[in-house]
C-alpha cells in the first residue's frame, strides 16, 4: 500500500484499521512500513474516500489548531483518498493473494484461504477412509508470516512423511513437494497467514504432531493446526486418542458433516469399523 504524500493530511484514521499495525504518523503525514505490509487492502477497503481537497483540509486543520479547535474526519473515512493500492509485480503480488480475502488464488480459483472447505469432503473426497488430514496455519493479523517460515515447517513435515495436498496454494509454490521446499524467489514475502495442507495416517499422527511442535519452536510466528478424518461407521472420530495422547486439547468448535451430498468419487477402502 502506498500513501500519496501530496494528499495525506495526517488525520491518522488509517492507523488503527491497519491489520498489521504498520502505518505510522510522522510530521503530519503517514507512512507504511512496506517490508511488513502484507497488501491486504484492509485500510483501502475500510475507509471511504471523501475526495476532499487536501490543501483545503490542511488549511482548515492548521487554522483550527491555532485556536485550540480541531477538524477530525469521521473515523471511517480517508478524507482525501490518499491510500493507493498498487499493481503488484511478482513475487510481491503473493502478499495480496494470500492476505486479501476478496482476491482469488490463481492456483486454486478459491478466495480467502485459497483452499476448499473440508466440510464438503463427503462430496469431494479429498480425504479418504484411513486418511488423517492436517491443516497447519501460520500467521495471524498483527503478526503475519513469511514463506521462509512456511518452508521451514513444510520441510519438517515432509521429513515426517506427510503427503502435501496438491490443490493448495502453498503446495503450488513448492519447487519440490517431496521435501516441502518452496521457490527461492518467494521466501522473503510476507502474508497475513497461509495454510499448509497435508495428510498422514493414524499410525504416524503422533510423530507428525511432535514434528510440528518442534518446528513451531524455530519460526517467528504462531501456528494453529486442525486435524480431520472421516468418521468411523458408528460416528466415532478416529484421531481423538492420538491427539490427546500427544498432550493437545481438542477444541469443541468442530463441524460434523451429515453426508447428504452426492459424492463425486468412489471410496476404495472401507470406512473404519470399531468394536461395539
Ligand atoms: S486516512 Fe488518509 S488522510 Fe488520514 S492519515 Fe490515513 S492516508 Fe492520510
Ligand atoms: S494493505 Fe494491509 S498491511 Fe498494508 S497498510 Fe493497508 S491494512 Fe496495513
Amino acid at each position: 500500500m502506498k500513501i500519496d504524500q501530496n494528499k495525506c493530511v495526517g488525520c491518522g484514521n488509517c492507523v488503527p484499521v491497519c491489520s498489521m499495525g504498520v502505518i505510522s504518523v510522522e510530521r503530519g503525514r503517514v507512512t507504511v512500513n512496506e517490508n511488513e505490509c502484507v497488501e491486504c487492502n484492509t485500510c483501502y477497503r475500510t475507509l471511504r474516500n471523501e475526495r476532499r481537497n487536501p490543501l483545503l483540509v490542511r488549511a482548515i486543520r492548521w487554522g483550527l489548531g491555532h485556536v485550540s479547535l480541531a477538524y477530525d474526519p469521521e473515523p471511517d473515512v480517508c478524507p482525501t483518498g490518499a491510500l493507493m493500492p498498487l499493481q503488484l509485480a511478482w513475487p510481491r503480488s503473493l502478499r495480496a493473494v494470500f492476505s486479501d480475502p476478496t482476491i482469488k488464488h490463481p492456483s486454486t480459483g478459491v478466495g480467502g484461504r485459497g483452499t476448499e472447505e473440508i466440510k464438503s469432503n463427503d462430496v469431494t473426497g479429498r480425504l479418504r477412509a484411513g486418511d488423517i488430514g492436517l491443516v497447519v496455519e501460520l500467521g495471524r493479523p498483527g503478526l503475519g508470516t513469511r514463506f521462509r517460515d512456511l518452508q521451514s515447517v513444510a520441510q519438517a513435515l515432509a521429513e515426517a512423511g506427510v503427503r502435501f495436498e496438491a490443490r493448495n496454494p502453498v503446495t503450488h509454490l513448492m519447487s519440490d513437494p517431496a521435501t516441502g521446499t518452496l521457490r527461492e524467489d518467494v521466501l522473503d514475502e510476507k502474508v497475513m497467514s497461509a495454510i499448509i495442507e497435508c495428510r498422514t495416517d493414524l499410525e504416524h499422527l503422533p510423530s507428525v504432531l511432535a514434528t510440528l511442535q518442534e518446528a513451531a519452536r524455530h519460526i517467528d510466528t504462531v501456528i494453529s493446526a486442525g486435524v480431520s478424518a472421516r468418521c468411523g461407521s458408528r460416528g466415532e472420530v478416529p484421531y481423538v486418542a492420538a491427539v490427546e495422547g500427544c498432550g493437545f486439547a481438542l477444541s469443541l468448535n468442530s463441524k460434523t458433516n451429515l453426508g447428504l451430498g452426492r459424492p463425486l468419487f468412489a471410496e476404495t477402502s472401507p470406512v473404519a469399523e470399531t468394536p461395539a
